[in-house]
């Protein structure tokens, strides 16, 4: 039995679901951050439980063939990162093993798997920040959470985000400095600056920045207006109330102070439409990708219904609303199915309706309605379907069911669950849509199995 404290040699020989290296002493799983497969360390326990062990790498004895020297230098604090001190390549190995690995365990099956996806960029790709302000013994910090905690740590210029970001936030921190802005604390809920959100078209190059605030109004904005105008894309200001005693980053209310209070994307040929509380996908390339695979998988030939279970704002219905005679989507939020519907009508697509409502309760008042759509897309957050909502699905009796998910394990939990309901797993496609990150999308195809 491992106890704290103590000090070995360690081979490195796997890699868990968060990126963190594994491997193996005296038959005991012992976890260490930020090592590769092929590292050989010298391991301190800082962490001894009966089934597995915590340890931290002192030195590295022989690295492994695919350590890199890491570009971002906040990588050891930052939360963000997992895999920024490895090659590509095996990142790409390693979430491919990720999503195999849940199907076995979790779904208890083993599928076929279509070589994983890469990422169009690993650096620069995201379209999305969240930025928390915080004051720490009168030093401002504007960045990201450490792991793990609730410490910022003052950003810098982090790479997976556009340039553009970093010159707005050094104008925020200018800005902020000048005009005495008080920044909120969470401990007292006082204080007004929460959180600097930015968002950005990649394919028009349109710029949101978006201002959480614990109150109603931002002075001396006009000041930061004129700063802001001077980074090329930028088009609108808006701010976001959020004044509960809570870690959920956005209130409900958004006020535009200019511009229209929102940006235009374009995915897959579709104009899309983004505000500040819209689900957007955060790497819009990736997503591409993601979607074209999603339809392939859909095999569309002109003549299907589809239904488009969780679509946010709409965008992978739509992006397959050509090749379809008619498309419902079906999403909780409703400022996301206003803007499903503005970009139904902004690229004039006349095929398609949306419901606002929950995916099982929508399905199974469809159902009763006596829809037949021959393929339904599953897109669930994080936490997969509703086992409600797979029965409703079975009983629609789709030919096909694509199955989108941001998350293997649940993933392979409905897909085990679907297989009872008269599914077979056809293949599943691992795509990396966030590089350096441990998180890995995935795409399924499932058919009728008798
Ligand atoms: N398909 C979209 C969005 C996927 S994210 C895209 O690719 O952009 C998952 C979506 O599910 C979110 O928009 C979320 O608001 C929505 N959602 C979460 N719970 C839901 C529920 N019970 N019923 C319907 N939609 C839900």
């Amino acid at each position: 039995m491992l106890k704290k404290n103590d000090e070995f040699n360690l081979k490195i020989t796997g890699y868990t679901s968060e990126g963190g290296g594994v491997g193996k002493f005296d038959g005991q799983a012992v976890f260490v951050e930020n090592t590769a497969i092929g590292d050989e360390i010298l391991c301190h326990i800082i962490k001894a439980k009966n089934t597995y062990a915590i340890g931290k790498a002192m030195k590295i004895i022989k690295p492994s063939k695919s350590r890199i020297e890491p570009e971002c230098e906040a990588f050891k604090s930052c939360g963000g990162c997992s895999f920024a001190h490895i090659k590509y390549e095996e990142e790409l190995k390693a979430k491919e093993q990720k999503v195999i690995d849940a199907f076995k365990r979790i779904g208890g099956i083993s599928p076929e798997f279509a070589p994983i996806i890469p990422s169009l960029e690993t650096t620069r790709y995201r379209n999305k920040a969240q930025y928390p302000v915080r004051r720490e013994n009168g030093i401002l910090n504007i960045g990201f959470y450490a792991k793990k905690s609730h410490r910022v740590i003052d950003g810098g210029d982090c790479l997976l985000q556009p340039v553009e970001f970093t010159e707005i936030i050094e104008i925020f921190r200018k800005w902020i400095n000048d005009n005495n802005i008080t920044v909120y604390s969470e401990n007292t809920n006082l204080g007004l600056l929460r959180h600097i959100y930015l968002r950005k078209a990649f394919a028009t190059g349109e710029i949101m920045v978006c201002v959480v605030i614990n109150g109603k109004t931002l002075p001396f904005y006009e000041i930061l207006l004129e700063e802001l105008k001077s980074i090329s894309g930028f088009k609108t200001l808006v701010l976001n109330v959020n004044r509960k005693n809570t870690n959920v980053v956005l209130g409900d209310e958004c006020i535009s102070l200019y511009g229209d209070g929102y940006i235009t994307d374009i995915l897959c040929g579709v104009k899309v439409k983004i505000s500040p509380l819209s689900f957007y996908q955060v790497n819009r390339n990736g997503a591409e990708r993601l979607y074209n695979k999603a339809a392939e998988y859909a095999g569309l030939t002109g003549e299907e219904d589809i239904l488009d279970l969780y679509c946010g704002t709409g965008t992978i219905g739509l992006s397959m609303a050509q090749k379809v005679k008619s498309l419902i989507g079906v999403e909780i939020i409703p400022e996301a199915i206003d803007d499903a519907k503005i970009n139904a009508e902004l690229n004039n697509i006349k095929n398609a309706r949306f419901i606002c409502g929950d995916a099982s309760l929508a399905a199974e008042k469809l159902k009763d309605e006596g829809i037949t759509p021959q393929v339904i897309i599953l897109d669930p957050p994080r936490k997969g379907c509703a086992e409600e909502l797979l029965k409703t699905v079975a009983r629609i009796n789709p030919q096909k069911i694509v199955y989108v998910s941001c998350d293997p394990a649940t993933l392979a939990r409905d897909c085990a669950r679907l297989l009872d309901l008269g599914y077979a797993v056809n293949e599943v496609t691992p795509v990396d849509m966030f590089p350096r990150t441990s998180h890995v999308e995935s795409v399924a195809l499932l058919t009728q199995s008798n």
